[in-house]
C-alpha cells in the first residue's frame, strides 16, 4: 500500500482512506450484473437515502461521468426547458460558474450577486419572484466553497417554493457532510460529486431529483453526452447501466466510501467530525494571529478562508511549500480582491491531524523570525 506523502486540506479532491483507494485494484465490466446490480444500483439507492429519510420514494439518482461541474452543467442544461428562465443566486466563484454555464447554454437568466462576503438577499429574491413571472427555476450554491460560506438553504427554499418555482441546489461541497433532507426543503434537484464529503476519488458526479420532475425533462438537454434524462433512463432500464463508458474503478471506490460513511455513523457523525476539525483549526489559527475572512456565523465545517499575514516578508508559495514538506497541502484563496488562503477540513482528516497542522503552521511562520 502506497502512503500519501501529505494530506490534502483542500475542498476536493481530498484525502481518502487507504481502503477506498485499495477498492480500485481490480477491473469491472460495464454491462455485467456484478457491476450494475452489485455496485451502481446500491450507490443510486444509497444516495437517495442520504438525501432524504422522509420521502425517498419521491426521489431518484442519476450518476454522470466527469468532475462535479459536468453534473452541474448536465442538470442546468437538461432541466431548463427552452422557454425557461433561471434566477441564479451567486456569492462566490461557484455561483459565478453557475452563471457562466447558464449563459454558455443560451438560457435566459437573471443574476443576484451579493458578493463574496454576504449571503443571498432574501427580500430581493422575494421581490424578483413576485415581479418576474418568466422566472421558472432558481439555483443556488449550498456551501460556497470560495469562502466557506454556508448559505441559508432552508430560508431560500421557503421563498422559492412559496412561488412554486423549481429549486436546484449545487451542494457539491456539502452533500454527505452536512445534514439535510431534500424532501423537507422541497428541493427539486440537488447535485454533488464523488470526491467531496462522501470521500471517494474524482471521476463522476450525481444529480438527485424528484421523480415527477425528472419525467418532465425529456428532450430538454442541450448536450447528448450530458443529457440527464437519457442517462437516468439508461440506469432505470439497464439495471443501473450508464450510457457510454463509466468510471468503473472510481465507482467501486465510491461504493466503499459510502460504506465507510455508514460505518462512521452517517452524515451527522461526519458533520460532527468536520465541525470539530474546523473548530480546532479556527481556534489554533487565531492563537497564531491569523484572522478569518468571514464572521463566525457564516462559517461552514467544510473550508475556512484566512487573510494572508500583512508582512513584507510573507509569500504564500513559500508558506505553502514549507507546509507541504511537513505533510499538509493547503489551498490558495479564490476570493477575488481579498488577499487570503483557505484550509479545508473535509476528507479522511481527523481532529488530531488539525492539531498537528497548527504545530506545522507555527513552525512555518518564517516571516515572524
Ligand atoms: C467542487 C465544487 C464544484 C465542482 O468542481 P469540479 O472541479 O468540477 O469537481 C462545484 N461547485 C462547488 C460549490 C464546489 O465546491
Amino acid at each position: 500500500m502506497t502512503e500519501n506523502p501529505y494530506i490534502l486540506l483542500t475542498p476536493g479532491p481530498l484525502s481518502t482512506s487507504p481502503t477506498v483507494r485499495e477498492a480500485m485494484l481490480r477491473d469491472w465490466c460495464t454491462w455485467d450484473d456484478d457491476y450494475n446490480l452489485g455496485i451502481v444500483t446500491p450507490i443510486r439507492e444509497g444516495l437517495v437515502k442520504l438525501a432524504t429519510s422522509i420521502a425517498p420514494e419521491k426521489y431518484t439518482c442519476t450518476l454522470m461521468q466527469g468532475s462535479g461541474t459536468f453534473s452541474v452543467e448536465s442538470m442546468i442544461g437538461s432541466v431548463l426547458p427552452q422557454d425557461g428562465k433561471l434566477l441564479v443566486l451567486a456569492n462566490g466563484a461557484y455561483g459565478d460558474r453557475l452563471v457562466k454555464i447558464t449563459a454558455r447554454l443560451g438560457i435566459d437568466h437573471e443574476v443576484h450577486d451579493t458578493g463574496e462576503l454576504a449571503p443571498p438577499d432574501l427580500n430581493r429574491l422575494e421581490e424578483t419572484l413576485q415581479n418576474d413571472a418568466a422566472i421558472s427555476h432558481v439555483v443556488v450554491v449550498h456551501n460556497e466553497t470560495t469562502t466557506g460560506m454556508m448559505n441559508p438553504l432552508s430560508e431560500i427554499a421557503k421563498v422559492v417554493k412559496s412561488h412554486e418555482k423549481i429549486f436546484m441546489v449545487d451542494s457539491m461541497s456539502a452533500f454527505g457532510g452536512v445534514p439535510l433532507d431534500v424532501a423537507e426543503l422541497d428541493i427539486d434537484f440537488i447535485v454533488s460529486s464523488a470526491n467531496k464529503c462522501i470521500q471517494g476519488v474524482p471521476g463522476f458526479g450525481f444529480v438527485i431529483g424528484k421523480i415527477n420532475e425528472m419525467e418532465k425533462i425529456k428532450e430538454n438537454a442541450r448536450s447528448l453526452s450530458m443529457d440527464l434524462y437519457d442517462q437516468w433512463q439508461g440506469h432505470e432500464n439497464g439495471n443501473g447501466k450508464w450510457r457510454y463508458t463509466s468510471p468503473t474503478h472510481v465507482t467501486r471506490a465510491f461504493f466503499q466510501a459510502m460504506k465507510e460513511l455508514d460505518e462512521e455513523g452517517g452524515v451527522l457523525a461526519r458533520y460532527q467530525r468536520y465541525t470539530e476539525n474546523q473548530r480546532r483549526l479556527v481556534e489554533g489559527m487565531k492563537r497564531l494571529g491569523f484572522k478569518c475572512v468571514l464572521p463566525g456565523k457564516h462559517h461552514s465545517p467544510i473550508i475556512t478562508g484566512f487573510f494572508n499575514p500583512e508582512s513584507d516578508k510573507y509569500d504564500f508559495m513559500r508558506f505553502y511549500t514549507q507546509l507541504k514538506e511537513k505533510g499538509f497541502v493547503i489551498y490558495p484563496g479564490k476570493v477575488t480582491g481579498i488577499d487570503s488562503f483557505r484550509i479545508g477540513t473535509i476528507g479522511h482528516v481527523f481532529p488530531e491531524d488539525i492539531d498537528r497542522l497548527i504545530i506545522a503552521i507555527k513552525e512555518s511562520m518564517y516571516w515572524k523570525e
